[in-house]
């Protein structure tokens, strides 16, 4: 088992490397691709959440063997590495010997990672997706934190000296996205922008949307990506 691996496809915008750490997640956002990914039954996948099997002692190892060091590793893309509810030790012992090995961890989550923030330094980055606004993600996004927590949680980690950033991926709400970047300056040291994709969202001006939100980013001073299918919609809206 190489539990530390280079992602492909749009997975590769989000980082170098990367480790996915439990088995599931019970956050049940309806948008979520990752049973598809794994071919791993919905109900299953939302309701049997473990870490994978030995996959502390399987990281350990690959750091060692491959001499992994001065990398960013990214946590997680097809599970949280915060699951709700459940015991989250399994992550904290991989980002102890993330770091013990040189490298420095890039957590994306929909839960509340701040138990970990004492293993953090300024180098480490602590995200947050960012879809909808709490109203919506009680059903879109029904087990996991809600929007506003994640953010005051990412607030108290850029208190604590760690980088912060947003994944504004899927889009679900483009008008509470575009108002979340308008005040985002103050919170998050780098945004990523998407669209949904795979879903269908009425009415949606992609190409508009998008345009809106790198014309605030620019204004605004923020340290912006917008993802490839984002950008192709402005590109083609040309
Ligand atoms: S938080 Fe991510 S992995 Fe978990 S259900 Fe939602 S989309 Fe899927």
């Amino acid at each position: 088992m190489k539990p530390i691996y280079i992602p492909k496809g749009k997975a590769k915008e989000y980082g170098d490397y990367a480790i996915n750490i439990y088995t599931g997640c019970p956050h049940r956002c309806y948008y979520c691709f990752a049973p598809g990914v794994l071919r791993r039954e919905v109900e299953k996948f939302h309701g049997c959440v473990e870490p994978r099997e030995n996959i502390v002692e399987e990281v350990k190892r690959q750091l060692d063997r491959e001499a992994i060091t001065g990398k960013t590793i990214h946590l997680c893309f097809t599970c949280d590495p915060y699951p709700g509810g459940h015991d989250t030790n399994a992550t904290r012992e991989i980002i102890k010997a993330v770091k013990a090995a040189g490298n420095h961890v890039q957590i994306l989550t929909k839960g509340d990672g701040s138990r970990d923030f004492d293993l953090l330094d300024g180098e480490d980055w602590y995200g947050v997706t960012i879809s909808c606004w709490d109203g919506m993600a009680h059903e879109a996004e029904p087990g996991a934190v809600l929007p506003s927590e994640r953010v005051e949680i990412a607030a108290r980690a850029k208190e604590a000296g760690i980088k912060t950033w947003a994944s504004f991926e899927p889009v679900l709400d483009p008008a509470l996205v575009l108002r979340t970047l308008d005040a985002s300056k103050f919170i998050f040291d780098k945004v990523k922008i998407g669209k949904l994709n795979y879903h269908p969202l009425p009415g949606v001006n992609w190409a508009a949307f998008g345009h809106e939100a790198e014309l605030l980013c620019c204004q605004r001073g923020l340290d912006y990506y917008i993802k490839d299918s984002l950008r192709k919609e402005m590109e083609a809206a040309k």
